[in-house]
């Protein structure tokens, strides 16, 4: 079968490799650089990105990723996997140097975390997703896309009913969404071999987006 990776120095790794081993896919769990040999694919899980990076980097992780990103290795990104393969971002923390946290890159766009506010502030809604159809989706923190690349294909928007967010954000100032108007958000892109939600499939159950990334590495999709 297929070996798919799932980055597993933090976040919902478990729900994932659930998921994939559903699917029948032979799940490793990537903790050192000599796991990422003689995979077919990674899933990068939800989480939190600025701890993903400070490990990934911690444990060696972070160049050989890179490495096999550049190398065409097909990645999936679930929200703060999805901030981990951008290429850029916008707001990115910075730690007690003042160094800005670091993505591993990949897909040529721009995203901003907590886009849509703090946990409080999470909502569903259901997606019209290319190629999959209507998809109930979550977003917990999550960031979205701005400014993408010609080669990104949009494989989702937030729909024009998405909630309205709260202007000062549920938990006071430091909550506050960084977009009030939530519709027409971009939450889902595809960019050669790599996709990326904002939301977490692995939450719901969902297992569609889990399908077609393995189609992807597969080259039927
Ligand atoms: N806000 C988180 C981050 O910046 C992502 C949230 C999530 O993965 N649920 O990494």
């Amino acid at each position: 079968g297929l070996r798919v990776g799932v980055l597993a120095v933090q976040g919902d790794v478990r729900e994932h490799a659930a998921i994939l081993d559903a699917a029948g896919a032979d799940v490793v769990l990537v903790r050192r650089p000599r796991e990422i040999d003689g995979l077919d694919g990674l899933v990068i899980p939800g989480g939190e990105s600025t701890t993903m990076d400070r490990l990934t980097r911690a444990f060696d992780l972070a160049d050989p990723l890179r490495t096999a990103i550049a190398d065409g290795l097909p990645v999936y990104g679930s929200c703060a996997g999805m901030i981990m393969l951008a290429d850029r971002i916008a707001d990115p923390a910075r730690d007690r140097r003042g160094d800005p946290q670091r993505s591993l890159g990949g897909i040529d766009m721009t995203v901003r975390r907590n886009a849509f506010g703090r946990q409080r502030d999470s909502f569903e809604v259901t997606l019209d997703f290319t190629g999959v159809g209507a998809v109930p989706a979550v977003f917990i923190r999550a960031p979205l896309a701005e400014d993408v690349g010609d080669a990104v294909e949009v494989l989702a928007r937030t729909p024009s009913d998405a909630p309205a967010q709260h202007p000062e954000g549920l938990g006071g100032p430091s909550d506050a969404p960084v977009v009030r108007d939530t519709a027409g958000r971009i939450v889902a892109v595809r960019s050669g071999r790599l996709l990326a939600t904002s939301f977490h499939p692995e939450v719901t159950g969902e297992r569609r987006i889990h399908d077609l990334f393995i189609r992807i590495i597969r080259g039927e999709a």
